[in-house]
């Protein structure tokens, strides 16, 4: 295979490539959103079993030669991670990654985003839920807040471009912060994307009441700022795009009332090598246990291969067709499995 050869992607049971893999580098963080880590304490990965840089860029690397060319570090909090431009310069040597990026809660950005750049890191999406200080520490448990707005100004300083602000919107919560957020996104050059509460594991608080939706997202953004078009465009990014009459552009992540696992291309590989064909999949293939136990890299490439060609979830669809519906992990069984957090396979 010649590098710059486009690879055509295994296609799973529904004809959906494989192109795009989030890399979760650590299950820590340093905050504790409600929505995703609400518990007073948490069952770690143990430290012997993260994979190392070396194995993690093996991995991308095998992953890429099969078609995969978007991959996102992300966590828990991936700045948590030592060492992290470190691992971005060995991925961005990487010719078939098209697309480097990477989610963080903003909370360590300011002292990273200069290195992480120069390290070759594309693209940054920082996830800020509010614009207030005192709201911030209710929701995640710490007060950062300021910290998180330093952070989206050093990413802009240092030179990042197509900057996102990713914010779940909760009722009861910030609900009332949509303009607020979308004005506070023009004022620093960043698309802001409107994100629907999932019932993932981890949300254990989760309830159909407490979840803003799509459709009034747009009823309140239109109220405020007129007509809302849709932005038409081929892709199989989660987010649907929408066009304000001033020329901002937003997005909406409708994971719980519209999925769109119809045109997932996403798979997920935790911290310590296990590799999840879904954000709802409650098993996961041990890919840290192949690479340390001596398997061949065509071995370890053929059951990527095979285990996507079966590949049929559609977990948040299957979510959304059982109706009425409580948490999806039961909190004993969370403690007793971590992997089936989303701090621990990452959003
Ligand atoms: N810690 C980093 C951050 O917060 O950006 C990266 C990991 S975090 C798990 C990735 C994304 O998942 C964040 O944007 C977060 O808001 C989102 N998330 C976590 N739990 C969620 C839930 N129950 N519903 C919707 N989004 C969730
Ligand atoms: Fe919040 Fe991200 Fe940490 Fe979850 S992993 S608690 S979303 S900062
Ligand atoms: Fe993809 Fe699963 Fe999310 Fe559906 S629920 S979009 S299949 S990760």
């Amino acid at each position: 295979m010649s590098h710059s050869a486009q690879v055509r992607p295994p296609a799973d049971v529904f004809g959906r490539p494989l192109r795009s893999l989030r890399v979760s580098v650590t299950d820590r963080c340093n905050l504790r959103c409600r929505y995703c880590m609400p518990e007073e304490e948490y069952v770690w990965l143990p430290r012997e079993e993260l994979l190392t840089f070396e194995e993690i860029t093996a991995v991308v690397a095998l992953f890429t030669e099969l078609g995969v060319e978007d991959v996102r570090l992300t966590g828990g909090e991936p700045l948590l991670r030592k060492d992290l431009p470190l691992l971005v310069q060995m991925l961005a040597r990487n010719p078939r990654i098209k697309d480097l990026a990477l989610t963080t809660n903003g909370v360590l950005l300011a002292e990273q985003a200069r290195a992480l750049r120069e390290a070759g890191l594309h693209r940054v999406t920082i996830s800020l839920d509010t614009l207030r200080p005192e709201r911030f520490k209710a929701l995640t448990r710490r007060d950062a807040h300021a910290q998180v707005l330093r952070g989206i100004e050093a990413a802009r300083a240092a030179g990042f471009r197509r900057i996102k602000i990713d914010t779940v919107i909760l009722r009861g919560t910030n609900e009332d912060e949509l303009a607020g957020i979308l004005e506070f996104g023009k004022q620093v050059s960043a698309e802001v994307r409107f994100i629907e509460y999932m019932d993932v594991g981890g949300a254990t608080q989760w309830s159909m009441d407490k979840v803003f939706t799509r459709a009034e997202v747009l009823d309140h953004v239109s109220r405020r700022y007129g007509r809302v078009e849709p932005v038409y465009e081929d892709s199989s990014a989660p987010a649907e795009r929408f066009l304000l009459p001033d020329g901002t552009v937003f997005g909406i992540i409708a994971s719980t009332t519209t999925p769109f696992c119809r045109r997932c291309d996403r798979s997920r590989l935790t911290a310590d090598g296990m590799w999840y064909l879904c954000l709802y999949a409650q098993q996961g293939h041990d890919l840290r246990k192949m690479l340390r136990g001596g398997a061949a890299k065509e071995e370890i490439r053929s059951t990527i291969v095979s285990v996507w060609q079966g590949r049929s979830d559609r977990g948040a669809e299957d979510r959304k067709a059982l109706g009425a519906r409580g948490t999806l992990v039961p909190i004993e069984q969370l403690r007793k499995d971590p992997h089936l957090e989303m701090h621990t396979r990452g959003g």
